[in-house]
């Protein structure tokens, strides 16, 4: 009894000092500033997470789409150990190098599709697309085509919150926040409006990738960055045969292509990486997040050996780098992570729990009035509230519909995300990918009963 109220008192006053002295990313700061934390937590196993209070919740989304073996994972911590004990860190600026660094380069290369051969390392995934956006630009400067400088990205895209992937996003309320959209980065639409493939029906069309192009001026645009499958814009998949036509696009007026796979990136959805769904090679892809399954931070742009052949014909300085890139712990965890995904099968357990998460979004959807548009590849999964389907009648946006479902699977000690973007009321679910059958069904049974409660309270 003791032992439990003193536990809630440290839950207490840890809840204080964070309001006090703790500024949260990607967060309402004032209702953060009077609510506290929704949870403080304190360790975790697998897919689950404990609280402060020793309160178990499954973490339904491996935290931010990044803790793909899930957590406590022993093997990464003792990698960690290893190379801490032995060289914690070590610069790789003017060409030093040192093995670990060597080494990942090498695994990189032989797992990304195509001649994606030459790594180069950040600390996380906004670095890798601002590092992707310089080398791309640096490629043409040296290729004698300075002025192919604009990057066209989608609309409802996450890059990241640095300057440039700020910029390539394409949901306005982050640039619009501190006016933080840098020049020369255009927005086509989304992938899910079939446009590169000829559906230009949506009346609030601004431009398909071709149609910016040919406005621009090919002989300015040094890339086009996209998802795979967009992630924090609401998990959307692109129609059949989209990715391709970018590439084809990208061909023909000799545009380089950057796949942004920071999410999709090893194994979340069922391959080892979001664009072998389609067969598709970028000119450059950037990772971060599942690279270290989040036991480490580490980023890295995988280019194709031709942009570095370009820049070789340089003299100049790479004046561009990050303080920890290839930093020697995180690239020995990235290591010990990657030989994990493959002797575990961890790509294939993704795969094969893709069909057990996609009969359980079905019986929701059949079930309960309110879902529909449920999707999921690998352990990328969504569905979507409307107060009615059928006539595609939305919630009002005021009433915050996905919010308030998510809520209620927290009270049911299951942890969700929303993606609340222009009227939308969409749920995303991504658990670690070493989830298992039973698991995924208790994810699905708690949603359930959530809905059941949800729906009640609409009456
Ligand atoms: N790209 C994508 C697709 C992402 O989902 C994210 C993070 N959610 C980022 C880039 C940014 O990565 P980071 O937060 O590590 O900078």
């Amino acid at each position: 009894m003791s032992g439990n109220l003193s536990t809630k008192n440290r839950m207490k006053e840890l809840a204080e000092l964070d309001k006090k002295h703790y500024l949260h990313p990607t967060t309402p700061v004032k209702a953060h500033f009077e609510q506290g934390p929704p949870i403080i937590v304190s360790e975790g196993k697998g897919i689950y997470i404990k609280d402060v209070n020793g309160e178990e919740y499954i973490d339904g989304m491996s935290m931010l789409w990044n803790v793909n073996l899930g957590h406590g994972q022993k093997e990464l911590a003792q990698a960690a150990q290893e190379q801490m004990s032995k060289l914690a860190y070590s610069s790789s600026f003017f060409g030093n190098s040192h093995e670990r660094a060597i080494e990942l380069a090498e695994k990189l290369a032989t797992l990304t599709p195509g001649d994606l051969n030459v790594v180069f390392y950040t600390s996380g995934g906004s670095e890798s697309n601002d590092s992707a956006f310089k080398l791309a630009r640096y490629y043409w400067k040296v290729k004698g085509e300075p002025n192919r400088t604009k990057i066209i990205g989608l609309e409802r895209a996450y890059h990241g919150t640095t300057l440039g992937a700020t910029s390539a996003t394409g949901m306005t309320e982050f640039q619009n926040f501190v006016n933080a959209k840098a020049p020369d980065f255009f927005h086509a639409k989304a992938h899910q409006t079939n446009c590169e493939l000829g559906d230009k029906s949506d009346p609030n069309y601004e431009g398909c990738i071709r149609d910016i192009v040919e406005k621009e001026g090919p002989e300015t645009i040094a890339a086009v960055v996209l998802e795979p499958v967009q992630g924090a814009g609401g998990v959307f998949f692109p129609p059949e045969g989209y990715l391709q036509a970018v590439r084809k696009l990208c061909d023909e007026f000799g545009i380089l292509m950057i796949t942004d796979e920071v999410i999709t990136g090893f194994g979340r959805t069922g391959k080892m990486f979001g664009v072998n769904n389609w067969d598709v090679v970028p000119d450059l892809m950037t990772v971060a997040k599942g690279i270290t399954s989040g036991y480490s931070q580490l980023g890295a742009v995988i280019m194709k050996e031709k942009i570095r052949d370009e820049l070789v014909k340089s003299d100049d300085v790479l004046f561009h780098g990050f303080t920890y890139s290839g930093h020697p712990t995180a690239c020995a965890v990235a290591l010990k992570n990657l030989e994990i995904i493959e002797r575990d099968n961890i790509v294939a357990n993704a795969k094969n729990m893709e069909a057990v998460l996609k009969e359980g979004l079905k019986y929701l959807e059949e079930k309960h009035k309110t879902v529909t548009k449920t999707r999921a590849l690998g352990l990328l999964a969504a569905f979507e509230l409307y107060e009615d389907p059928e006539s595609g009648k939305r919630f009002d946006p005021s009433f915050l519909a996905a919010h308030k479902l998510v809520d209620e699977c927290f009270d049911r000690k299951l942890i969700l995300r929303t993606a609340e973007w222009d009227g939308d009321n969409i749920i995303a679910i991504a658990p670690a990918l070493i989830v298992n059958k039973q698991e995924v069904e208790n994810i699905i049974s708690i949603i359930d009963d959530s809905l059941t409660a949800f729906e009640k309270k609409l009456g």
